[in-house]
Parts: C-alpha cells; structure tokens; sequence
C-alpha cells in the first residue's frame, strides 16, 4: 500500500505549527516543563466558562427524545433558528434558520463551501500572511490559492486584490482578527471590498473565516463583514473563545444577500453530509443554542498581549500591536526567521516562523501561554536579540 503523491508532498510542507509542537514536547522532557516555554499552538489555556459546562449537564440530564439521532445535514432547525436570531441583531441582515449550516469547526465550513463553490483550477484569493490550513482545504476541493501580501502593519489593500482577480477567482479569505497577526481589517477596505467584486461580471464569495471574533481588544467594535460585505458567508467556530478547541462545533452563515444563495445552499448542504462529516455534532448543537448570549470577556488574553507586546517593544522588537485573537506576528531581528527561531530554541522559547505563514523574516507567538511564563520568558527573549544584534 502507498499513499498518494498529492498527500505525500503536503505532508512534506505542512504545518511548522505541529512540527514546532513535537520539537517543544521533546524540550519539555528533556528541560523540565517549567525551563521551556511554548507559544506555538493556539490552544487556549484556560478550562472552558462555567457557563458552557453548565449549559453541558443541563443537556445531557435533560435528555430529550431524538437529541441524539440523525437530523438534517445542516443541523437541528431549533438550533439555526437560534443563532439567525443572533445574527440578525449583530449585523441588521434578515437571517433566518435555512441561512445556517451547523459544521464541524470552522474548517468544516470552510471545506464545505469550497467544496460547492471549485471547480477544478478555480482561484481563491489568500491574504498573507495566512493560516496555512486554507492551502490544504482550497486544494482538497481542486483549488488554487492565490496569495495577496497585505502591507507592514498586515492591512489589506483593495488595489492589490483587484490585480490579483482574473475569471477564475470563485472566492476571498478574509480573516479578521487575523491568525497569525492579530490585526483587524477596517470598515473602508471592506467597503471598498464591496464595491470591487460586486462590479465583477462573475460572482466571487467573500468568505469571513471569523473563529476569533470574540476576542477583540481595547473596547474596538469588529466591522461587521456581511453588513458590508453582499456577497459573504460567515464561517465561526466556538472553539477559541470558549476554549472547546476539541469539540468539533462551528457554524457556516451564508447572507440573505447572497447571489445564486438557493443552489448555494444545498450545494453546502449536501457537500456537509457526503463529505463524511454528516452533520456537526448533536450534544453541542443544543449546548451553543443555550450559551448563544454569552459574551466571552477578551481582557484576560488582552493583559497577556499588552505584557508580552510591551515587554518585548522594550527590549526592541518591532511589532503590530494586535487589535485581536491571542496571536502576535513580531518582526524577526535577523532576515532568517528559521535561524531566529532557533536561536529563541536555545532559550527554551517555542514560537513558529513567519515563513509557515506566508511571510518570512517573522515569527508567530501565541497568547496562550500563561501570564508568569510570558514574563519568565522576557529574559530569553533578550539574550536571543542581543545576539542577534
Ligand atoms: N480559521 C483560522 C484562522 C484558525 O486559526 C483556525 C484554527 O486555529 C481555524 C479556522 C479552524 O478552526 P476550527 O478548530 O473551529 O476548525
């Protein structure tokens, strides 16, 4: 038995994310857990709100009849019409339960819609740096990414895209707040967004990949991307905000005002049983509808990100400062973010390099590490950019 080419060779680029991890694993035992410190993955550190457990057992004590069998591919009714009511209020569009699609994670969303919207060597417009998933779910689906660098402080810009589009491109990728950067896209470049592909004589999908839109720091309002946006659908995940990243439950929203949206719908449909997922899974279907009020609190994240950005600003890095999520795209000092990387492995410091996401000459570090092992870190962080200087 061998596996296929296709496979072989993505495995061969795929994620420095994972591959950072096993290194970090292998470190902790040879180091001591407390001499190394991991800022790779984006797995929240903190246990789920208790609300979420509580909305847990209230279900599964609960026990209605049927809440556990086979439903229609896109979700329980009672569930979609929950969330439609939610989003409506979020963003004034007449959302209704047969707009949303209850997914595996926002990945399954996304694979969802790809799969209805490719055909074989059809285009999807990435900006980066981007996380680096949507290469392999655009190629699962036959696609071809096509990457649009976004400028210094990782903002978009409407000029780039348009010379970038040709009549093959079927969609967008817009991911605010942005993995691995931390930024958040405004109001004009979505406007403008707006303007440019609805003058297209093809139809082109934004897709709002938004997985980390709860996590918005110092008091910002996120630009709504389907209120400005016609042509969008949302794909969200509960995964971050929540800290469920394991608990495979996300949502894909297409808006009302969404060209061709019948066939699109049922392609989405469709595509969510027979690409195996069948439907999202049922126990948490009905958790999200109980918590759908609840409003994680980003300030936690928000203090880790102003002690790490402030800390690592003094000892003279160059960053963004994020607006969002629990990531943070510092310039590398050296242009060899590999080799910087390596340095900081020296310390005991796990990052990923900037290449895994599109830009070199960066690294990604994630806010999921707790608040004493970021300042523990400081340390190594310096020694790496003196000898770097
Ligand atoms: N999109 C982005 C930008 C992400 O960072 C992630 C996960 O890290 C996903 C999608 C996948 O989310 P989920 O775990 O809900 O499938």
């Amino acid at each position: 038995m061998s596996i296929g080419k296709t496979i072989a060779e993505q495995m061969e680029h795929a994620s420095w994310i994972r591959r950072m991890f096993e290194i970090g694993a292998r470190l902790k035992r040879e180091r001591g857990e407390e001499n190394v410190f991991d800022f790779t993955l984006g797995n929240p550190d903190g246990e789920p709100p208790l609300e979420v457990i509580a909305a847990l057992r209230r279900v599964v004590e609960e026990n209605r009849p049927r809440s556990h069998a086979y439903m229609p591919n896109a979700g329980f009714p009672a569930v979609r019409e929950v969330l439609a009511r939610q989003l409506s209020q979020e963003t004034g569009l007449d959302y209704t339960a047969d707009h949303i699609l209850m997914t595996v994670g926002a990945s399954g969303a996304i694979n969802v819609l790809l799969k209805s919207l490719l055909d074989p060597g059809d285009e999807v417009i990435v900006l980066a740096p981007f996380f680096p998933e949507y290469q392999f779910y655009i190629e699962n689906h036959a696609g071809r990414m096509v990457l649009v660098d976004t400028d210094d402080a990782f903002q978009p810009c409407s000029e780039r895209i348009a010379a970038a589009l040709t009549p093959r491109t079927k969609a967008i990728i817009l991911n605010s707040p942005n993995n691995p950067t931390g930024a958040v896209y405004s109001n004009e470049f979505l406007r403008e967004l707006d303007g440019l592909i609805s003058g297209l004589d093809h139809p082109v999908t934004v897709i709002a990949d938004e997985p980390y839109k709860a996590l918005i720091f110092d008091g910002l309002t996120l630009p709504s991307v389907p209120a400005l946006i016609r042509a969008t659908a949302v794909t969200y995940s509960w995964s971050k905000a929540l800290a469920i990243p394991g608990e495979r439950i996300g949502y894909l929203a297409l808006s009302p005002r969404l060209p061709d949206l019948a066939p699109i719908r049922d392609a989405c449909t469709f595509a969510n049983r027979t690409l195996g997922f069948i439907n999202a899974p049922a126990v948490w279907q009905w958790v999200m509808a109980e918590v759908a009020d609840f409003r994680i609190d980003p300030r936690p994240y928000q203090e880790k990100r102003d002690m790490l950005w402030q800390g690592l600003k003094h000892l003279g890095y160059v960053i963004a400062k994020p607006s969002g999520t629990f990531y943070m795209f510092p310039k590398a000092p050296i242009a060899d973010d590999l080799a910087f990387v390596r340095s900081l492995m020296d310390e005991g410091i796990l990052a990923v390099p900037g290449s895994g996401f599109g830009r070199s000459g960066y690294f990604r570090l994630s806010l999921t590490a707790p608040l004493a092992s970021i300042e523990r870190a400081l340390p190594g962080f310096e020694r790496a950019i003196f000898r770097a200087s």
